[in-house]
């Protein structure tokens, strides 16, 4: 860990987009217009919108640039070799498949190889992730070990490498179409996973014959984690660190709108030629051509663009310090959150913060509707209303 004591944003601030401010009354009702439901309220009903990241973040003075630069062909346009050229700058896979965003790309990829009867192993699905995956009939099954959530373990986004292979050994390879490790592990509070793990996961992969695919939506953060907690890393740069986790992945879906920096968009690549035949064909269905892929030239161009940006270690030092510095104090005052804070996030445990609440009476939701209620903050529900089941499974 380095020793910043003070968080200095690396930007100026270009221009004011106007927030309104409202009243608690205001508040109450839009939350029973809204059904309590905050995905429901209008966003310009709320003051502070922690809902998500995903696309929501303002664009750099060059992506805006870049936005110019725009080639709308309709096949093979400049924008796509500019995308082309910078995905592939961090991540050289052979082949590059552009989608509108992160769960396009899942949904081709899953749509090929899974299927009734296959299994997913995963450190942790995200939830896009596990519900393409169980469209098609397969099982997805998170394998990150319990732990302590307030445990100040470096490395708590790490997969239980002896439970793959016990999965691999009792469900058989040929069941098995792809091994995914989601960096940062994003379901379990936005925990980066290890070099070491990575690489001890692979092992396991070439062992059996399993290709390993990353959900690579936060990359950047994982290789900024790694800089600063793995020995041996603290010297070298965030790309070489991103080239020696790509070195390990037979492929990845991606989500342009984390640590690509922009509004829209995702990939999905690889290097198994007969597998993106068959991911290509499936892509001119549903997304487009496979140099645009639900895209405009535009975008493609932004995307890059961010690309550039997001392993810059300016960014990423204020990016992950900001978000320790809301949670650290969270902690100081006595709210549980998940520790060591994460990198796109801070998880508050409801449950035990509201211990009078049961959990068919969703602590996590009251208590999001609360910071809402009281400050305006629109925070997000990861629990039991967003992932329960009803007793038919459904
Ligand atoms: C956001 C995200 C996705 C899905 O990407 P979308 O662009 O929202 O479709 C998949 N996996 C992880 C880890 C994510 O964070």
């Amino acid at each position: 860990m380095d020793n910043w004591q003070t968080i200095i944003e690396p930007f100026r601030i270009h221009s004011v987009e106007p927030i309104r401010m409202t009243t608690v009354a205001q508040r109450e009702a839009a939350l029973n217009g809204a059904g309590f439901n905050l995905f429901n309220l209008h966003a310009d009903d709320v003051i502070i919108d922690l809902l998500t990241d995903s696309g929501t973040g303002a664009m750099s003075r060059d992506q805006w640039a870049a936005i110019q630069h725009g080639d709308e062909s309709y096949a093979g346009s400049p924008s796509w070799f500019r995308f082309l050229n910078a995905v592939q700058k961090l991540w050289p896979l052979k082949h590059v498949i552009p989608t509108h965003q992160g769960r396009a790309a899942e949904k081709i990829l899953f749509s090929v190889i899974g299927g009734p009867g296959k299994i997913v192993p995963n450190n942790a699905h995200f939830d896009t992730t596990r519900a393409n995956v169980e469209n098609t009939g397969a099982e997805a099954i998170d394998l990150t070990p319990p732990r302590n959530p307030h445990e100040l373990a470096p490395f708590k986004g790490d997969i239980d490498v002896a439970a793959l292979e016990r999965l691999i050994m009792e469900r058989g390879v040929k069941n098995i179409p792809v091994v995914f490790m989601t960096i940062t592990n994003n379901s379990m509070g936005g925990q980066p996973v290890s070099l070491a793990n990575l690489r001890a996961v692979r092992e396991v992969c070439t062992r059996y014959g399993l290709p390993l695919f990353f959900d690579a939506c936060r990359f950047a953060e994982n290789a900024w984690f790694i800089k600063q907690r793995e020995p041996g890393y603290a010297a070298k740069s965030i790309p070489d660190i991103v080239h020696e986790m790509a070195a390990l992945a037979d492929g990845m879906t991606m989500s342009a709108k984390k640590d690509g920096l922009a509004n829209i968009g995702g990939w999905l690549a690889m290097n198994d030629d007969a597998l993106a035949e068959a991911c290509r064909n499936v892509l001119i269905l549903t997304e487009g051509f496979p140099t645009y892929g639900g895209l405009a030239g535009r975008d493609l161009e932004a995307i890059a663009q961010g690309l550039e940006e997001v392993v810059e270690e300016d960014y990423l030092r204020y990016r992950i310090q900001s978000t320790a510095y809301l949670g650290e104090a969270l902690d100081a005052s006595g709210v549980p959150v998940i520790l060591p804070i994460g990198g796109h996030a801070v998880y508050i445990d409801a449950r035990e913060m509201l211990p009078h609440i049961p959990p068919l009476e969703y602590p996590g939701q009251a208590l999001a509707v609360a910071l809402y209620r009281a400050g305006g903050i629109r925070g997000c529900e990861i629990g039991t209303v967003m992932f329960g089941v009803h007793p038919d499974g459904t």
